[in-house]
């Protein structure tokens, strides 16, 4: 067989022939769980990983931090990496296999073909991201079609990646069905990110404003205010007095990222917000 067996009982697959070899060797009766992530592993990347052990027969993790879903002047050199551990943590929790391809194998110098899912990538994080959701799609694209997964594990932390890559899913008719996890927080609020890292003391402080935020949406709801303006208006508010930067935070129909002007039983609000020079996101239900 041509991929290696890490000596805990972990195989380590670094290109796309030994992916191959180790898919061929799974059984067609059982069910294969993806987790794709760009590394630097913490709670949120784990919870996913143990939801996929757990209902499937096979685990396979990808790590690899995708050039083409960062825009210029974004973050993609300085993006954390620490894949020894990462490995030591997805051993921990029981995966079966760990893809960590090369980018020249994955994107060589006459690679040409992207996924465009148009409307839904186009606003809110894509708006202010230009071709970050062509980049994810496109790389999310490729690892469907090397792993064959029946499942693929995804954060609702990224709440708008969901939406675009289901859509992606039903569009290409991709056999695999994605199962959405809920978003992991610190003990403050803070959802968990690989991006934390970049904050200063004082400003993970600040950073959790953005939750507070959208507590403050929720208990606004819960007393009856249904006016999206009027409660983007207070949660700016309170990020403002918080030293953050709103990029943006809209009211959306949950199914479908439309926009909404009264919230009612299917809001959610997606927001985006610069803590120093550090992008967060976040989001909640509001219905
Ligand atoms: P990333 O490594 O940032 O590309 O994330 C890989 C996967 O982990 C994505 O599906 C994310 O939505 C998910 N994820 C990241 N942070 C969290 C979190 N705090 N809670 C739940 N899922 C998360």
């Amino acid at each position: 067989m041509d991929f290696t067996l890490s000596s805990q009982g972990m195989v380590m697959i670094n290109n796309i022939s030994q992916l191959h070899s180790y898919r061929e060797s799974i059984s067609p009766t059982q069910k294969v769980g993806f987790v794709p992530t760009m590394g630097f592993l913490h709670a949120g990347h784990l919870s996913l990983v143990d939801s996929s052990v757990k209902e499937n027969d096979k685990t396979i993790v990808s790590i690899f931090v995708n050039p083409t879903q960062f825009g210029r002047g974004e973050d993609f050199t300085s993006y954390p990496r620490d894949t020894k551990a990462d490995i030591a943590m997805l051993l921990d929790h029981g995966v079966d296999a760990v893809f960590i391809p090369l980018a020249e194998e994955i994107y060589p110098p006459d690679y040409r073909t992207f996924v465009e899912i148009s409307d839904l990538s186009e606003k809110y994080c894509g708006a202010s991201r230009p071709g970050h959701f062509r980049g994810v799609a496109t790389i999310v694209c490729k690892l469907l079609n090397l792993i064959h997964p029946h499942f693929m594990y995804m954060g609702e932390k990224d709440f708008q990646q969901c939406l675009v890559l289901e859509q992606m899913c039903r569009d290409l008719h991709l056999p695999t069905t994605i199962k959405r996890c809920p978003i992991v927080r610190e003990e403050d609020g803070l959802a968990l990110s690989s991006r934390n890292t970049y904050l200063s003391a004082q400003q993970r402080g600040y950073a959790t404003c953005l939750y507070q935020s959208l507590l403050l949406a929720k208990e606004l709801v819960k007393n009856g205010v249904r006016d999206t303006e009027a409660l983007v208006e207070s949660m700016r508010q309170l990020i403002v007095n918080n030293q953050g930067v709103v990029d943006y935070i809209v009211f959306v129909d949950e199914r479908n990222l439309a926009e909404q002007v009264s919230v009612d039983e299917h809001s959610r609000v997606l927001m985006a917000v610069r803590v120093g020079s550090t992008r967060l996101i976040d989001n909640m239900r509001m219905g």
